[in-house]
C-alpha cells in the first residue's frame, strides 16, 4: 500500500500511483453519478445525476459545482466528439444525442430497423468520428432512471453509428447487459463490460475484449478478458499505455492490457464511471454513487 488511496497488487501498478497522492471528494449530494466528460477547452467537467434527471457540472477554475441541465432527459454516459461536441446516451429520450456549437440538440440515432432502442448507457467515439454505444435496458426496467417500458427490440446491444451517413449498425448482439466501452490506444481492440448479473444470478459481470475488424467498422467474436472481483465493473476508460481504469464495487480496478487486476484506487463509494481530464489529462475523474472524485495519475487518459 502506497498511500491510503493506492492498493498494489502488481510491481506494474507502482508506476503508475503517486506516493504522496490522495483520493479527493469534489462533490457529494447526487442519487447516482454517472458518465463524466472532461472539456479541455473549458475546463469543466460534466456528469450525469441520472435519477435526479439533471447533468451537472464541475468548473475546474475555482471548484464550483452547479446543475447543468435539468431536466436531462435522465442522460447517463457521455463523451465528446472530434469537434468538441457532448455527445450523451439518454435514458428517457431512448436515443443518443449530440449538442451542437448553438446548443441545439441533435438526435443521432434512437431507433433500429424501426424499433426503438432501449435506453442508451455508455458511448465513445473512435478517430473516425464513428459513435459506438451499448444499449441494456436499465433506463426502461423501471421508473426510477427513466420512464419504464418494454423493450422493443427484445435484446441489448452494441451499434455504431456513422454520422457521415446516419447509418446504425449493431455490431454486437450476443451481450446480456453491455455497459461500459472503449477502444485500445491503437483501436485494435473495443473493450466492452457486461453487467447482466443485475438480471441474471448467474450472469456475466466481466469485459470482454472484440479485435476490430480490419475496415475498424464492425467486429469479431469477443473473448473474456476480466471478470469483476468486487461487485461490478460499470464504466472504464483506458490509458495512453492501454490499461483499463474501470468502476468497480470497491473502487476504481486498474488492469493491465492482458487483463490481470495489477491495482486499485480505493473510493468509499461503489464505482460507476471515470474519465481522464485536466490539462493534461493525468486527472482520473470518478462518479461513484453520491459523489464526484477526482486523483492524480502518472499517466494519461488515451482519449475522451
Ligand atoms: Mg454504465
Amino acid at each position: 500500500m502506497l498511500t491510503d488511496t493506492f492498493e498494489v497488487l502488481d510491481e506494474r501498478f507502482l508506476r503508475y500511483a503517486p506516493g504522496n497522492v490522495h483520493l479527493e471528494r469534489l462533490h457529494t449530494g447526487c442519487r447516482w453519478a454517472e458518465g463524466p466528460v472532461y472539456f479541455p477547452a473549458g475546463r469543466y467537467l460534466l456528469w450525469s445525476d441520472i435519477p435526479n434527471d439533471r447533468v451537472m457540472r464541475w468548473d475546474e477554475t475555482d471548484g464550483s459545482v452547479s446543475v447543468f441541465e435539468q431536466p436531462a432527459w435522465n442522460a447517463n454516459g457521455h463523451t465528446r466528439d472530434l469537434q468538441g461536441r457532448l455527445i450523451s446516451c439518454e435514458h428517457r429520450g431512448r436515443c443518443v444525442s449530440r449538442a451542437e456549437h448553438d446548443g441545439s440538440r441533435t438526435v443521432l440515432a434512437s431507433h433500429h430497423e424501426g424499433r426503438r432502442l432501449n435506453s442508451p448507457n455508455d458511448v465513445v467515439v473512435k478517430s473516425d468520428g464513428s459513435v459506438w454505444f451499448t444499449d441494456p435496458t436499465y433506463g426502461i426496467d423501471s421508473d426510477y432512471e427513466g420512464d419504464a417500458a418494454a423493450s422493443e427490440i427484445g435484446g441489448s446491444h452494441v451499434y455504431r453509428f456513422d454520422p457521415q451517413d446516419d447509418r446504425l449498425g449493431a455490431v454486437i448482439t450476443d451481450m446480456s447487459k453491455p455497459n461500459g466501452l472503449a477502444f485500445s490506444p491503437d483501436e485494435q481492440w473495443l473493450y466492452v463490460v457486461d453487467t447482466g448479473i443485475s438480471h441474471a444470478p448467474d450472469g456475466p459481470r466481466h469485459i470482454r475484449r472484440h479485435r476490430l475488424e480490419a475496415d475498424g467498422r464492425g467486429v469479431g467474436q469477443g473473448e473474456v478478458l476480466a471478470t469483476c472481483s468486487a461487485g461490478l465493473f460499470d464504466g472504464l476508460r483506458v490509458d495512453v499505455d492501454g490499461n483499463l481504469w474501470a468502476g468497480a464495487g470497491d473502487g476504481v480496478h486498474c488492469l493491465a492490457p492482458d487483463g490481470q487486476l495489477i491495482g486499485k484506487i480505493r473510493v468509499p463509494e461503489v464505482v460507476a464511471n471515470v474519465c481522464f481530464g485536466g490539462p493534461k489529462r493525468n486527472r482520473l475523474f470518478i462518479c461513484a454513487t453520491r459523489s464526484l472524485y477526482a486523483v492524480y495519475l502518472k499517466t494519461r487518459g488515451a482519449a475522451a
